[in-house]
């Protein structure tokens, strides 16, 4: 672990085999200092165990940064199965990893990530009471996609304020890649508030529903980033933010709530060059961590939930303003931001 580029001061690995299930799972715990650390549960079929160890390590640093932001009590932690998700699934599976989960004690909250379903974490949470992101129990807080999309709604506001000088969407233009859970409710509260839209996505049927909605034009997959627009609202796949996509965008902002949009963080720089806003995604995408965190509190109550949604937008737009008035990319001053709050 201490020889990986990307470790970053984790505090531990857990690497667990259940003979009887095949389990192969890693969890891995970047920081506890604000509180416990929490993540989903991804599943995935690495090539190799080594990939395996790297994504635990790379996203469980990733959590810590979006739980801090999120001004959430919570640390960063996520877990990786190895392992087909089509194929590989049984209830046993998911019931040993939750017997490792309680095995640490409260020290790592998990949900569903990449590859795993509520019903998955079910499973899981006959062993462990340290599972979140559930469809029942005393504080469930079920899907968290339309407090994403809210967060990214009022955050692509505060983005539209710093780079038109006005954060009414009323016949402003934006380009929409994915309309699935968060790029569904997203496109809702942007034609509720006069935007143009432009859409994309895979799913015919989905694409053709969100039309049907909001009027919104629709493009090819491969299309949307040479879309003349105002806005670029990225709500599908992570790495869209390439050097071949970044000679084509023709936008003035980027936000949208899709995880790890940059394929590198120097893409961050590029933008920045390029005199394009970009909102960092794990800030601006931080309203579903914190529905869970809701939940990881024994109580879930909409006003805590909402008032720390409104209290992200403010974040995000400190970040903004502070990489505004520093000259420097947004990226770069919200991982400085974030990793000041996980200092201890
Ligand atoms: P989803 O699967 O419901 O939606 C993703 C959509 O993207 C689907 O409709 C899919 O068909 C579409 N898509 C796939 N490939 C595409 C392509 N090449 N071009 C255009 N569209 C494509 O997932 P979601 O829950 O809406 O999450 C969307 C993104 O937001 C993901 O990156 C996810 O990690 C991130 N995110 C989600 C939440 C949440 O609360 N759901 C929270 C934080 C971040």
């Amino acid at each position: 672990m201490f020889d990986k580029t990307a470790f970053a001061g984790h505090e531990s690995v857990h690497h667990v085999f259940d003979a009887k299930t095949g389990l192969r799972a890693i969890i891995a715990i970047h920081s506890t200092v604000r509180g416990p650390a929490a993540g989903g549960c991804r599943m995935w079929n690495y090539a190799t165990a080594d990939d395996a160890f790297v994504d635990a390590l790379r996203l469980s640093e990733g959590m810590s940064y979006k739980n801090a932001m999120a001004d959430l009590p919570l640390g960063g932690g996520k877990s990786v199965i190895w392992g087909n998700s089509k194929t590989d699934k049984t209830p046993d599976l998911f019931r040993a990893l939750g017997r490792a989960i309680e095995s640490l004690n409260g020290a790592y909250w998990s949900a569903e990530d990449v590859g795993v379903s509520v019903q998955d974490m079910a499973f899981a949470a006959e062993e462990t009471k340290y599972v979140s992101g559930l469809s029942t129990g005393r504080a469930a807080s079920g899907d968290p996609s339309p407090v994403t999309a809210k967060g990214v709604f009022l955050g692509l506001k505060a983005a539209a304020l710093r780079a038109f000088g006005t954060d009414d969407l009323n016949g402003r233009h934006i380009a929409v890649q994915g309309v699935g859970h968060v790029g569904g409710f997203l496109c809702g509260h942007l034609a509720n508030a006069g935007a143009k839209l432009t859409i994309t996505d895979v799913n015919a049927e989905a694409l053709e529903a969100v039309a049907r909605a909001t009027g919104a034009r629709i493009v090819a997959p491969n299309a949307i980033y040479d879309v003349e627009a105002d806005i670029f609202s990225p709500n599908a796949l992570g790495a869209i933010l390439n050097p071949d996509t970044l000679s084509r965008l023709r936008v003035k902002v980027v936000a949208g709530g899709a995880n790890n949009q940059l394929a590198t963080p120097d893409m961050g720089d590029r933008l920045h060059e390029q005199g394009v806003l970009y909102a960092p995604d794990y800030v601006i995408n931080g309203g579903g961590i914190i529905n869970v965190a809701a939940e990881i509190s024994g109580a879930y109550d909409p006003a805590w939930v909402e008032a720390k949604v409104q209290r992200l937008v403010l974040t995000l737009g400190d970040v903004l303003d502070r990489a505004k008035s520093e000259g420097r990319a947004t990226n770069r001053v919200a991982d400085e931001m974030a990793r000041k709050r996980i200092s201890g």
